[in-house]
């Protein structure tokens, strides 16, 4: 099978053929070693931004200044980036300025832990300048040189610190840990929307109980939005079983309810999730709220609830009662949906003309009680979602409709 570095390989084939040196880097290198899924493939090369698109025919210039060029290969995305040294850091946050150079050992250098600093050539030798195979073996994360100046120059390489320790289940330089205990508070430099992707990334790791315990013992809570002070409640996240969740609706599900902020919506804005998101966890969390009190799903709640929430909601149920039977359960909630006769009111097999028309009446309130009712009646399998069923279902009981609209 065609790894995500073979389908790749052309790339740097057509950087060596001009005349450039190229290798893969970052990310996909350290997972590749590891033996875990492969993400991006990211490729360092010595050609300039200009290079780079006069050798490519499809590419994307995504900041042509800081030397990155996306080249289009196959229908995939790629990230060429020049070599480049970065210095001057303002705010704790950003290079002032990027220069590009010529030697990959320094590219490497700039990158931010020595599992993510290695390279890797076409034939798949590694060039690890930092240590980087060693604290791979030890199961560590450390910073390319000083973890003090790091964290300084960018302050956000803490939170990736600790969100590499709960996807690789690996723990922290004492170097490096010390580091982010004194310089914490310089993540207050550091955008919300940064911070939110490391967190999630972070909370849907492996370990995410060893990342809460080192959020707490360097108090990176209190730079966190809508957790100023909140140890003990991220405390109470680190025995829920988060690798069992699939969503990020999920996870902020999750969140909300051990955190309980003061309000819901409040918090959930702090943090700049999407309306969208948003209004998927109010509706997990009011879901929710009703199976913990009676763990039962009644055809109208899956019904309110629909597929996506109510199978969330099962999932996240079952975590907490009792996570060995997660997939029984979701499977039993699947199959139930599958058994409802609608899973929303434009299946319905009748409308508000077909109401006014067969009653003769004129519209007005009574139609959306009525068409509620009836809505109820399928769902309950009372009547079936026919239209000449539901008249004559409607026109027996039509008594009954007269005295109550
Ligand atoms: P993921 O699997 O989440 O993509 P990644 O290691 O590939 O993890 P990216 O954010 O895609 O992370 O960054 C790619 C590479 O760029 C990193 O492996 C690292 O070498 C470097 N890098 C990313 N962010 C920083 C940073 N803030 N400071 C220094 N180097 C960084
Ligand atoms: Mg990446």
């Amino acid at each position: 099978m065609e790894t995500p570095f073979d389908e790749a390989k052309p790339i740097l084939d057509k950087l060596h053929q001009s005349g450039f040196e190229a290798y893969f880097v970052g990310g996909a290198v350290r997972d590749f070693l590891l033996g875990r899924e492969i993400g991006d493939v990211d490729i360092a090369t010595s050609a300039k931004p200009e290079d780079i698109k006069n050798i490519f025919s499809k590419t994307i210039d995504v900041g042509a200044e800081h030397g990155t060029i996306i080249v289009i290969h196959e229908g995939e995305q790629y990230e060429v980036t020049t070599y480049r040294a970065e210095s001057d850091y303002e705010d704790f946050r950003r290079p002032k300025s990027v220069q590009f150079i010529t030697s990959l050992k320094e590219d490497l250098r700039r990158r931010d832990f020595t599992i993510n600093a290695m390279a890797m050539d076409v034939k798949g030798n590694v060039f690890d300048y930092f240590h980087g195979k060693e604290h791979m073996k030890q199961k560590l994360i450390h910073t390319v040189d000083s973890p003090s100046e790091r964290f300084t120059e960018d302050a956000l390489r803490m939170l990736r610190a600790l969100r590499f320790t709960s996807q690789l289940n690996f723990t922290l330089s004492s170097e490096t840990e010390e580091a982010i205990e004194h310089h914490v508070h310089l993540l207050d430099a550091i955008s919300v929307e940064r911070k939110t992707a490391e967190i999630e990334k972070l909370f849907m790791g492996e370990n995410v109980k060893l990342a809460i315990n080192l959020m707490i013992q360097c108090k990176v809570y209190n730079y966190l939005p809508g957790l100023v002070g909140g140890n003990m409640q991220l405390g109470r996240l680190s025995s829920f079983q988060f690798p069992y969740l699939t969503s990020k609706e999920e996870l902020w599900t999750v969140l909300v309810y051990f955190i309980s902020p003061p309000t819901i919506d409040g918090f959930l804005r702090k943090w700049k999730l999407s309306n969208k998101l948003i209004k998927s966890v109010h509706k997990n969390l009011s879901i929710l709220d009703v199976v913990l009190k009676n763990p039962v799903w009644t055809d109208l709640l899956l019904y309110k609830a629909g597929p996506d929430t109510a199978v969330s909601v099962e999932r996240i149920r079952s975590i907490l009662i009792n996570p060995e039977q997660i997939k029984e359960n979701v499977a039993r909630v699947r199959s139930s949906l599958n058994l409802l006769p609608i899973t929303n009111k434009s299946q319905m097999a009748v409308n508000g003309h077909d109401l006014v028309h067969w009653l003769n009446k004129e519209p007005g309130p009574w139609l959306a009680k009525m068409i509620e009712e009836i809505e109820k009646a399928i769902i309950l399998k009372e009547v079936q979602n026919k239209s000449t069923e539901i008249k004559e279902w409607l026109l027996a009981c039509s008594r009954d409709f007269d005295q109550s609209y």
